[in-house]
């Protein structure tokens, strides 16, 4: 490659973006980094800008700002430092950005996620929770400007991988039943309370439901990972990647090992799977080299000690919130934005001690309930109208219900 492509990560400070940068580190030749954001550890930020020297850095506020300023001056770096949400999209859109990696956690990074797309840059798409909110939307601004967009939530990455080239890269230009597949198999790892008693989910703490058994990852898309909305929220998000538009188009299978991401089932039989170690280094240098294949430092995967490969179906009596992903996505509109608000409310709660792990659903139907009716659809306003309203709705069932 001749040129250095040049990166902006959202949400560097995080799993997904700390697992980013250790790819970027070992390419410094071939990747350059524009922009890293975080809303929190600054330090961290600090850090990495001392080690990325990336010409910007966003976080959330002027104080934050005021306080990482000080610390970079403290180590003699020259990036400069912009705090907001305009910032987060300035950096997202710059000219000179080639890739956009989309990391920052829940709606909040939805915005300039889509404006990365609006400006036709590579969107890496870690941040489900855009086309959760603004899933047409967001895939009518990546056909319009031309942007490219690679899925980095291993499942859609490994779909991904194993879907004819032409369909993955324009899935909007055809059907999935025109190109041989039958349907998309996802996987879940059916979290760390798969096996646990309806009664005794009632008492598990966040310590608990954060301690996922294969990945490491961010407090709530484990939260999420427990309750099985992460796979709720995947499934939303496959009907948007891949223009799986039949209810019967995704199915979830559970598959405790996370060794086989996802699968996709073809008319005449064939079940093409992509396989590796749970390791979201994968996915990255994946969406990063697209088309090619670089080392991204994973371990080569021992299937001597893996052993055995499980498959199950998803249990929707212990586990309801994929039920009610599957009916808020049945129900179209701004259902899906109304139940990832609430969701977002309730995990907070949960980690918060507010909110019983049996009661996430709870809330979240109750919210469903009371906002889908009231709710349009026509514009992003609409959508981030009925966002903010199920957010309302939500934090008001807590303040009524606290445990
Ligand atoms: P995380 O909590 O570890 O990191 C989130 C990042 O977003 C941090 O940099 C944080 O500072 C930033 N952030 C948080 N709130 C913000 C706000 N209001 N405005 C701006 N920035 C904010 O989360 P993560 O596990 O890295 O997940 C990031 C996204 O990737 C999520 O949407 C998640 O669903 C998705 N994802 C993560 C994994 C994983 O393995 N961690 C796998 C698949 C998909
Ligand atoms: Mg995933």
């Amino acid at each position: 490659m001749s040129s250095k492509q040049i990166i902006t990560i959202l949400g560097a400070t995080g799993s997904i973006g700390v697992s980013t940068l250790d790819v970027l580190a070992r390419y410094p030749e071939r990747y350059e980094v524009f922009a890293l954001t975080g809303a929190s550890q600054l330090e961290k930020l600090a850090e990495q800008c001392v080690q990325f020297k990336p010409r910007y850095a966003v976080v959330l506020d002027a104080s934050s700002a005021q306080q990482l300023s000080t610390m970079l001056k403290d180590h003699g770096s020259a990036t400069e430092v912009l705090w907001g949400e305009a910032a987060l999209s300035d950096v997202s859109t710059a000219r000179e950005v080639d890739f956009v990696m989309a990391a920052i956690v829940g709606a909040a990074g939805m915005r300039p996620t889509l404006n990365a797309a609006k400006a036709g840059k590579r969107v890496l798409l870690a941040n489900k929770e855009t086309l959760v909110l603004a899933g047409a939307l967001f895939m009518d601004a990546v056909r319009e400007s031309g942007a490219v967009l690679l899925p980095i939530d291993s499942e859609h990455n490994a779909i991904y991988q194993v879907l004819p080239q032409a369909y993955r890269e324009n899935p909007y230009a055809d059907r999935l039943q025109n190109v041989g597949v039958k349907r998309i198999l996802l996987t879940a790892s059916g979290g760390p309370f798969r096996k646990m008693a309806a009664q005794d989910l009632v008492f598990v703490t966040p310590e608990q439901a954060c301690k996922h058994p294969n990945w490491s990852m961010g407090r709530k898309i484990s939260v999420d990972s427990a309750s099985l909305m992460n796979k709720g929220l995947e499934v939303i998000e496959a009907r948007w990647l891949f223009n799986a538009a039949d209810k019967n188009d995704i199915a979830v299978i559970v598959h405790p090992q996370s060794v086989v991401h996802s699968m996709v089932e073809y008319m005449d039989g064939s079940v093409l799977a992509q396989l590796g170690n749970p390791d979201m280094r994968t996915p990255i240098s994946y969406g990063l080299a697209y088309p090619e294949r670089i080392e991204a430092g994973v371990k080569s995967l021992d299937f001597f000690s893996v052993g055995r490969l499980d498959f199950e179906s998803p249990d929707l009596t212990r586990f309801p919130c994929l039920q009610l992903a599957f009916d808020a996505l049945a129900a179209g509109g701004a259902a899906p934005a109304i139940l990832n608000a609430a969701n977002e409310v309730a995990v907070d709660g949960f980690l918060n001690k507010a909110l019983r792990f049996t009661d996430i659903p709870v809330l979240i139907e109750s919210v469903l309930e009371q906002c889908v009716a009231t709710s349009s659809t026509e514009s992003l306003e609409a959508l981030l109208g009925a966002d903010q309203a199920a957010r309302q709705a939500a934090r008001a069932w807590l303040q009524g219900h606290s445990c």
